[in-house]
């Protein structure tokens, strides 16, 4: 079973709270269109989503724009997360829907730092 799952509307779930500042996070990057903020439930030190300022659900709703965004505020993330984790080797990963793996309803990205022989399991949901 997924650890959480958030069905709520748009504009009255987690990551728009989180987008709008009207619920804490631990923010370390927002522009226009994305915000970065750890993710809490840290799989790795520095694991951190990459989130559309827009409700969006999936990848599929996504502008152009957005999809460009996103992957650029996950490119400068996954900068900061070498300088200041040292890891070998950083995951960018998304799920999209409940069948992908897919827990909060809003589009994200992760950017998980990665060690050798972390053991993380890369199946996707997470059991
Ligand atoms: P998904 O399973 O790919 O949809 O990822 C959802 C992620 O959101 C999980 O890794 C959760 O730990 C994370 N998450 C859920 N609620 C919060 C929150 O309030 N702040 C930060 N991260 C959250």
């Amino acid at each position: 079973m997924p650890m959480f799952i958030d069905t709520s509307p748009p504009g009255h779930c987690i990551f728009c709270k989180i987008a709008a500042g009207e619920i804490p996070a631990a923010k370390i990057y927002e522009d226009a269109l994305t915000v970065a903020f750890m993710d809490i439930g840290q799989v790795n030190p520095g694991h951190v989503l990459v989130a559309s300022k827009r409700h969006a659900v999936t990848v599929l709703e996504l502008t152009a724009e957005e999809a460009a965004a996103i992957m650029q505020t996950a490119q400068r993330v996954a900068v900061a997360a070498q300088a200041a984790f040292d890891p070998d080797g950083i995951t960018l990963f998304q799920a999209n829907g409940a069948a992908g793996g897919q827990t909060v309803f809003h589009f994200h990205m992760h950017v998980l730092p990665r060690h050798e022989g972390d053991g993380m399991a890369l199946a996707w949901p997470r059991k």
